[in-house]
């Protein structure tokens, strides 16, 4: 990657994708003085942290909300998010076997598991000291850390049905970054069972963590991203359908868009994967995002369940995990109302993706088998959204699989992929903005190369 600070030539640093990634790149490298141009897809900045106005009612695409032990990207949140940034304790739950349980696991809830699964859970305690099991997939991960019952009463249906693959062709990563960020809390590890007891025993008592978020809804952090990069002097263009790229197979030279050409000293990419090989035409990855269905629920009335998120590992509930966007900020939803993000997971061209409408009735009836909505009438509206390429689907051979994607494209000496969906990246906001930083520091000369991409672990780099 060849970087040059700012520059007087007239070349642009184009930045393709304004999801929190692309945004907080395009500002600070207009802040540094560059020439940059932020383009985006969509007719609205955010990506997946993006979010759904639909009169008094705005939603989320499912629970976000900030948590960083960054100090530096948590400053940086809270400089763009100004008299917007609220914060509240987490308030997370699981149902399972037709019951709420506190998520993470509390003391109590032990007590309140059926008395044979505790038993169960319990043995595993003690034999899991004797067994051996491998670590490369997410089955082995789960049964090595937590033993065949969780795995068989949670784990296993709940991945099956969120990923739709099963644990065993789903590599360990999944697990390692799925259920770090389910937990959150360093203080909560529950990588085994023997640190499960010791931590609900030491933090027994003890403060939950805290969450920053923008009183308004997600689209504010947005928004206002958005607005700071024009104030420092870069362009933002929505609505962008189609992106061209002149390139000399080292170099990209140019980026056309919207009847408009900008000569580029460098690019970012932070939009799919599939789309930057196909524009470069390097050979398509042989790699799979999830996409996902989201059912915006309006309802008349205050919930009972107090979570903020809830995940739902029973087959036979259609949803996989459902928030409530007033346990995020009261402003979201009229007073007394409630706003229901509830997310389906699927493929991209599946029934569900092709036909969501076909699933409302579903959704209804499952609110209420789950005792979230009382009665039909409860509900003012339901709203479709279709989220493309929500999450990297992590197959066991997935890491090999994105070398081999990834290999061609860095022939492209100022071309960087940073973000979630760019480095098939199962991450949070926290993790892209502070990638957005990292690229930002080298292509001001400072820092280290961008490049590579992580997996599981948010250190680890190809
Ligand atoms: C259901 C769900 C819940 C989540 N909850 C949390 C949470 O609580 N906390 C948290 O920190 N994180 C959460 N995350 C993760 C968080 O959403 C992501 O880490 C973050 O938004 C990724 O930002 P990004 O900019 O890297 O990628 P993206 O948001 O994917 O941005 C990529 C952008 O590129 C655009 N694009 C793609 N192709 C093109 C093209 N050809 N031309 C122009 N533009 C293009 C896309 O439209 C998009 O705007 C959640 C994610 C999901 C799916």
């Amino acid at each position: 990657m060849e970087h040059e600070t700012a520059r007087q030539d007239g070349k642009a640093t184009v930045v393709v994708g304004a999801g929190v990634c692309g945004l907080c790149a395009a500002h600070l490298l207009a802040e540094s003085g560059r020439k940059v141009v932020l383009l985006e897809k969509l007719d609205r900045v955010g990506g997946l942290a993006r979010s759904f106005t639909y009169g008094d009612y705005t939603f989320d695409i499912g629970p976000h909300r900030f948590h960083t032990e960054n100090k530096e990207v948590e400053a940086y949140i809270r400089r763009i998010l100004g008299d917007e940034a609220i914060t509240f304790p987490r308030a997370s739950s699981v149902h399972f076997q037709g019951r709420y349980y506190p998520w993470p696991v509390r003391p109590a809830s032990l007590v309140q598991f059926p008395r044979v699964l505790a038993a169960k859970i319990g043995f595993d305690l003690v034999a899991n000291a004797f067994r051996k099991y491998g670590q490369d997939t997410f089955e082995e991960y789960v049964l090595n850390q937590y033993g065949p019952t969780l795995y068989r009463h949670f784990f296993l249906d709940y991945t099956a049905k969120f990923l739709k693959i099963h644990p065993r062709e789903t590599h360990a990563d999944w697990a390692k970054a799925g259920i770090n960020r389910a937990i959150i809390d360093d203080r909560m590890q529950m990588r085994n069972l023997l640190e499960l007891v010791q931590s609900i025993v030491l933090n027994a008592g003890k403060e939950d963590l805290h969450f920053l978020y923008p009183r308004h809804g997600m689209q504010v952090y947005c928004d206002r991203s958005a607005d700071a990069i024009v104030a420092a002097g870069g362009e933002v263009h929505t609505g962008v359908h189609r992106i061209r790229l002149s390139h000399d197979g080292t170099h990209v030279s140019e980026v056309a868009a919207k009847g408009r050409r900008w000569p580029v000293d460098s690019v970012i990419w932070t939009g799919s994967l599939h789309t930057i090989c196909e524009l470069l035409e390097v050979p398509r990855p042989a790699l799979e995002y999830l996409a996902m269905v989201v059912f915006n629920v309006e309802v008349k009335a205050t919930i009972g369940q107090k979570f903020q998120w809830c995940y739902f590992g029973d087959k036979d509930i259609i949803f996989n995990r459902v928030s409530n966007n007033v346990n995020f900020s009261e402003d979201l939803a009229p007073w007394g109302c409630s706003g229901l993000e509830v997310e389906v997971t699927c493929l991209e061209g599946d029934d569900v993706w092709q036909h969501p409408e076909r699933y409302v009735e579903r959704v209804i009836e499952d609110l209420r088998k789950v005792d979230l909505v009382l009665r039909r009438e409860e509900i003012r509206d339901i709203h479709i959204e279709r989220i493309p390429a929500c999450y990297p689907i992590y197959v066991t051979d997935y890491r090999a699989r994105l070398r081999q994607a990834i290999r061609p494209l860095k022939a492209w000496r100022n071309l960087v992929l940073a973000g979630r969906t760019a480095e098939f990246w199962y991450n949070n906001m926290d993790h892209s903005i502070g990638r957005a930083m990292a690229v930002a520091r080298r292509l001001e000369g400072k820092g280290r190369r961008p490049s590579g991409t992580t997996f599981g672990r948010e250190e680890e780099a190809i």
